[in-house]
């Protein structure tokens, strides 16, 4: 089982869900995405709190890797 956080839980309206083998590293990829995507400059402790109790156990689909974007 691996780690999967929906962009969504950073308020946006996106499909970019970040996968990987554990929580912490499905946040980070999630967090680089919206910065360097939706250009959140500061992720707030409450997001993280809610986004991180919004990752969920999932099987990724590797597509030349876990990260989709
Ligand atoms: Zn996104």
């Amino acid at each position: 089982m691996e780690k999967l956080l929906r962009c969504r839980e950073f308020g946006t309206d996106c499909e970019f869900e970040a996968c990987a083998e554990t929580a912490d590293d499905a946040m980070q990829i999630a967090i680089d995405h919206a910065r360097a995507v939706h250009g959140l400059k500061e992720i707030s402790d409450k997001d993280r709190r809610r986004a991180k109790a919004a990752i969920q156990d999932s099987f990724c689909v590797p597509m030349g890797g876990y990260n989709l974007w």
